[in-house]
C-alpha cells in the first residue's frame, strides 16, 4: 500500500493539472493520494474525477499558509468541508495576501535591474488559484535571467535575498480551530524544514497538540535522518500521527518525486478516524475520502 498525503498541481505552484498529478501518481504505483494545494481547493474536483477513473484513493486536502509566533508555519489540513464559511474567509484571506505581494516582488526585481512585470508573473502563473514565489521564478527563467526556479530562489526569493517577500498568512490557532469545526484534520507540514528552522520544537508541537493537532508530516525530503528519528520520537510521545509524503511539484521541485516518501497504512487509518471524530464533533459532516468501492487500509 503506496500513501502519499502531500503534493501539489497546477492550482497552487505544482506544474501538473490537478489530473495529470493524479495520472502521474496512478503510473508511479501511488494507491492513496493526497492533493494538497496552497490555500485552495480548486482541484479537488478534476483530482476527483481522475482518481475515480484511475482507481487512485484520494484524501482530499490543502497547505494552509499560517502564522506561529510570528514564524511561517505550512499546516496540511485534511478533509475539511470547504464550503464552511469561516474557513472560506481564512483562505480568502490568505490568497487576497498571496496576490497582493507580487507587486511587491516585482518592484524589488526592477530595483536590482530585473526587468519584470506583474502582468509576465500573472501569465507565466496561468490559471492558478494560489498565486507565489515560484510563479515569479517561473517569470524569471523564462526571462532568462535564471535557469531554474531553484537558482531563482537562491538569487531573489528565499528568505534574505534581495526580493523575497514574507506570506500572508493566518494565525495557526484560528486555522486548527476553523479546519476542526469543518471536520476536518491538520497536521503540521515538514515542521523542521529547509524554511522553518527553529520555528516548532517539541514544547510548540506539544502545545499545538493540545490545541487540536493531530498529526506531524516526519517523512519529508528536508529532513534528515536525525530529524526523522527525532520527531518520530516526539510524535509517539504526544501521540500525533505519523505521516510521510513527497511534496511534489511536478518539476518545480527536484528530489520530491512521488513516492519518495510514504505514509504507514495505520497512520492513515488514524488520521481518517480523527477526521470523522472532529465531523460528529463539529455536528457536519467533513470531505469524505474518496474509496472507489475498495478500503485499502
Ligand atoms: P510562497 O508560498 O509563495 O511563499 O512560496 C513557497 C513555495 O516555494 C513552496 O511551495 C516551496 O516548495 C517553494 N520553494 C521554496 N524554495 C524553493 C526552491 N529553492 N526551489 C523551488 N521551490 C522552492
Ligand atoms: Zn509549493
Ligand atoms: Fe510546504
Ligand atoms: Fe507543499
Amino acid at each position: 500500500m503506496r500513501i502519499d498525503l502531500h503534493a501539489h498541481s497546477s492550482v497552487s505552484d505544482g506544474t501538473d493539472t490537478p489530473a495529470g498529478l493524479v495520472r502521474a501518481a496512478a503510473a508511479a504505483g501511488i494507491d492513496v493520494l493526497g492533493v494538497t494545494d496552497h490555500d485552495t481547493s480548486a482541484g479537488w474536483a478534476a483530482a476527483a474525477v481522475e482518481a475515480e477513473a484511475l482507481g487512485v484513493a484520494l484524501v482530499r486536502g490543502m497547505e494552509v499558509s499560517t502564522r506561529f509566533r510570528g514564524r511561517g508555519v505550512h499546516l496540511l489540513a485534511y478533509l475539511p468541508d470547504p464550503a464552511y464559511p469561516p474557513l472560506v474567509t481564512q483562505l480568502r484571506a490568505v490568497l487576497e495576501g498571496r496576490d497582493a505581494r507580487v507587486p511587491g516582488m516585482v518592484d524589488r526585481l526592477r530595483d536590482l535591474g530585473v526587468d519584470l512585470t506583474v502582468e509576465a508573473v500573472r501569465r507565466v502563473a496561468g490559471p492558478t488559484a494560489a498565486v507565489g514565489r515560484p510563479h515569479v521564478a517561473d517569470a524569471l527563467v523564462e526571462a532568462g535571467y535564471v535557469a531554474s526556479r531553484a537558482e531563482a530562489f537562491d538569487r531573489y526569493l528565499s528568505p534574505g535575498r534581495p526580493a523575497y517577500h514574507g506570506r500572508a498568512a493566518v494565525e495557526l490557532e484560528a486555522v486548527l480551530d476553523v479546519v476542526r469545526a469543518a471536520g476536518g484534520v491538520c497536521v503540521v507540514a515538514h515542521p523542521w524544514g529547509r524554511h522553518d528552522p527553529g520555528v516548532l520544537d517539541a514544547e510548540g508541537l506539544a502545545h499545538l497538540r493540545s490545541r487540536g493537532l493531530v498529526g506531524i508530516e516526519v517523512d519529508h525530503q528536508d529532513h534528515d535522518v536525525a530529524a526523522r528519528a527525532e520527531l518520530r520520537g516526539i510524535a509517539r510521545a504526544l501521540d500525533l500521527v505519523v505521516t510521510g509524503s513527497s511534496d511534489y511539484h511536478g518539476t518545480g521541485k527536484v528530489d520530491h518525486d512521488l513516492g519518495c516518501n510514504l505514509t504507514a497504512p495505520d497512520e492513515l487509518a488514524r488520521l481518517l478516524a480523527a477526521a470523522e471524530d472532529a465531523a460528529r464533533e463539529a455536528g457536519r459532516s467533513g470531505t469524505p475520502m474518496l474509496w472507489h468501492g475498495r478500503a485499502p487500509v
